[in-house]
């Protein structure tokens, strides 16, 4: 079901004065943030330097390294790091955007660090079931990508003429990420449309492209080769899982962002509608798990029921605590009470 809430005439006006007088502000995305989030983050970072705006980007934890050529990306704090640094950004601000979230269980140790923060949020954001913590919220899930959104809050700002060439490449990141490369259902006309404009605004459509999908390391490709042949088919419920475990990892040296995208080959087998991938944290005692689908099939709903987890319709994650084998086990008995509706 698609929900909306746009900004009001009144809230938009009351935004652009706050942001012409000086005004602190943060800017937040979600926990292991993609291209999405860091793009549609950097992107208002960029506009709101034009008005009289202090803006820090804070991230809860570190992005990937395939998003470090991005237009302001040196100046992004980094939560888990810089937490004195950050602290002092968030007690001074007047105004946090949270973008490409809705609930603030989505941003790990920055929610403690907010309660110091006194003024107003502002969510941007397309993931369904938002929480209500915003003074102002902008949420759309029919939206491909956040970076949309925040070319549309422009837009409704009357700002088209402030949409300089790194906030093109910023949005158009993000909206490339998230439709991969324009292919989800989530890609509109409208998609094409905002795109088009942002590669008339300079967007460098196709050295994006190369920085983010042609940058992979031997060690990335040959653990893409590992988790293929972990790839187990589940033919009579149309679904596919894929498992990384720990010393996989280990192996082939991963670094963060290293199975971005890996879960997508199990989707791409043909009629399959359920892909799963069961990544072993090497950090934290947990298995982070990515699930995408093709179709009605709901993984936002699997996500939420059963792993602690949320997303999209298509796309969502989520998250066990119990072992990789126990996780795959309690997969795979889920399995038959969704047997029709993966037919
Ligand atoms: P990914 O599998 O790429 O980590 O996430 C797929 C989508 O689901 C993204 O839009 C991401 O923001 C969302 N997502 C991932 N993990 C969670 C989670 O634990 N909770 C919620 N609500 N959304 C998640
Ligand atoms: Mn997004």
């Amino acid at each position: 079901m698609i929900k909306t809430k746009l900004l009001t005439t009144i809230e938009i006006q009351e935004l652009k004065d706050r942001f012409s007088t000086p005004l602190k502000v943060v800017i937040i995305p979600h926990k292991n943030p993609d291209g999405d989030a860091i793009g549609s983050c950097l992107a208002l970072y960029h506009y709101l330097k034009q008005y009289q705006c202090e803006a820090t980007v804070i991230a809860p934890n570190d992005f990937p390294d395939f998003l470090r050529w991005m237009p302001g990306a040196n100046e992004i704090l980094i939560h888990e790091r810089q937490r004195d640094q950050a602290t002092q950004c968030i007690k001074s601000a007047e105004i946090v955007f949270t973008l490409d979230f809705n609930s603030l269980s989505r941003i790990n140790g920055v929610a403690e660090t907010l309660e110091y923060f006194n003024g107003d949020y502002v969510m941007i954001d397309h993931h369904q079931a938002p929480d209500s913590y915003a003074k102002y919220t902008y949420s759309d899930t029919a939206m491909s990508s956040t970076c949309e959104m925040v070319y549309h809050f422009i837009q409704m700002m009357d700002d088209n003429q402030k949409i300089t060439k790194d906030i093109a490449n910023c949005l158009y990141t993000g909206i490339m990420t998230d439709t991969g490369s324009f292919r989800f259902p989530s890609t509109t006309s409208k998609t094409h449309r905002v795109v088009a404009d942002l590669i008339d605004k300079g967007a460098d459509n196709s050295t994006i492209h190369n920085a983010i999908y042609d940058t992979s390391s031997l060690d990335k490709l040959q653990l893409l080769g590992c988790a293929l042949k972990n790839l187990v088919l589940l033919p009579e419920y149309n679904t596919v899982y894929i498992t990384l475990s720990k010393q996989e990892l280990a192996q082939h040296n991963f670094k963060k962002g290293d199975t971005e995208g890996f879960v997508n080959y199990g989707l791409s087998l043909k009629g399959i509608k359920f892909a799963v991938i069961f990544i072993e944290s090497q950090q934290e005692d947990i298995v982070k798990i990515s699930l995408r689908s093709k179709g009605d099939f709901s993984v936002n709903d699997f996500a939420r029921l059963h792993f602690s987890g949320g997303g999209h319709t298509n796309a969502a994650g989520g998250r066990s605590t119990v072992s990789l084998e126990d996780t795959v086990k309690k997969f795979t008995d889920l399995l038959p009470d969704y047997k029709v509706q993966l037919q």
